[in-house]
């Protein structure tokens, strides 16, 4: 019989490289992180630039808050955080970060520099970090109000993720969406999007609408079928606020865009339903694009479902998204009633 293993403690370095693989799958979640502490900073205007599908180099530079100078050298520790100071804080947590994990995480799995300015500052800082530490001095220099972060490298040391992410384009792609979807929901925010040395990819103005921005993003074909819906109920402590596309627009893949509570959220309960009211209107497997902006009592949410923060729990789910579908369903009839007679004929 085999003897049984002897039982060690990690690491730290081991136990935070397992986390950051949770929290970092691929450029994209590493990128939303990222501009999650953007717009946590009260930026206006964001800019990202990337190189390889952000596997080689991706940057972020804000105009927000910036970083404290005496923050700088605990800044990537694992589980610093401005956000958060106690449990109780995150029933009422207004910020999308309150873990203090994601820096701590690509500091893990790449090289991270921070080059920031407050406002109180004369100058910039710039701070190269490595595993959550700061690697070597902080240097003056030159520098705008807000911060630049860059990730280089990413996934250097870990040779298995490096291997099944092959495709830049496939990375880009996810880039992409991850900032076209943050750029509709925060249209009062300029969102830039360019590969290194290129023309830009996505670029909307500060203070610019919900509507050009999928313009912008998704193109005219969306952007002039839309329909604004609008819904608040009191009982279920909800307010909706949308635009989807009317009984005209249909593509094979549809798109759903939803935000609860202002975080970037999948949930297949509400795909579904949406699905399911568009199908008696457009052919088979024909789909719709759907923005959605939830806002629920902070209090009937749990956000901390999974680190990736993608998914959330939330209270009367089922009564929620039957008042989904039935706005959405009376937008439509209401919009389209000759065809939907036509239909039914
Ligand atoms: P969290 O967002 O959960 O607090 P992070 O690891 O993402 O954790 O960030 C750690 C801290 O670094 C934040 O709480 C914030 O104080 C600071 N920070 C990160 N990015 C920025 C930024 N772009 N502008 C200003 N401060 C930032
Ligand atoms: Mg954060």
């Amino acid at each position: 019989m085999a003897e049984p293993g002897i039982i060690r403690k990690l690491d730290e370095d081991v136990v935070n490289r397992i986390a950051a693989g949770e929290i970092v799958q691929r450029p994209a979640n590493a990128l939303k992180e990222l501009i999650e502490n953007s717009l946590d900073a009260h930026a206006t205007n964001i800019i990202i630039t990337v190189k390889a599908g952000g596997l080689k180099y991706l940057q972020i530079q804000d105009n927000g808050t910036g970083i404290r100078h005496d923050n700088l050298d605990i800044v990537c520790e694992r589980f610093t955080t401005s956000k958060l100071q106690q449990y109780e804080d995150l029933q009422e947590i207004s910020t999308y970060g309150f873990r203090g994990e994601a820096l701590a995480s690509i500091s893990y799995i790449s090289h991270l520099t921070i080059l920031t300015k407050t406002a109180a500052d004369k100058c910039a800082y710039k701070a190269s970090y490595e595993n959550g530490k700061l690697k070597g001095p902080i240097k003056p220099c030159a520098g705008n109000n807000g911060t630049q972060i860059t990730v280089e490298d990413l996934f250097y040391n870990v040779i298995a993720r490096k291997k099944s992410l092959r495709s830049a384009t496939e990375e880009y792609s996810h880039i992409m969406e991850v900032v076209g979807g943050y750029a509709i929901h925060n249209s009062h925010v300029g969102f830039t999007l360019k590969k290194f040395g290129e023309n830009t990819d996505i670029k909307t103005a500060i203070k610019s609408t919900v509507v050009e921005n999928i313009r912008i993003i998704h193109g005219n074909n969306i952007a002039r079928e839309l329909l604004e819906i609008e819904l608040k109920d009191e009982t279920l402590k909800m307010s909706l606020h949308g635009f989807v596309t009317n009984v005209n627009y249909s593509h094979k893949r549809g798109t759903m865009l939803l935000f609860i509570n202002h975080r970037l959220v999948d949930s297949q309960s509400i795909r579904k339903a949406v699905d399911s009211v568009y199908s008696t209107y457009l052919p088979k497997n024909a789909h719709s694009y759907v923005y959605l902006s939830i806002e629920l009592d902070p209090r009937n949410v749990d956000v901390n479902v999974h680190p990736t923060k993608h998914e959330v729990q939330f209270l009367y789910e089922e009564q929620i998204i039957e008042k989904i579908k039935s706005c959405i369903e009376a937008k439509l009839l209401s919009c389209n009633s000759s065809r939907v007679m036509y239909t039914q004929a």
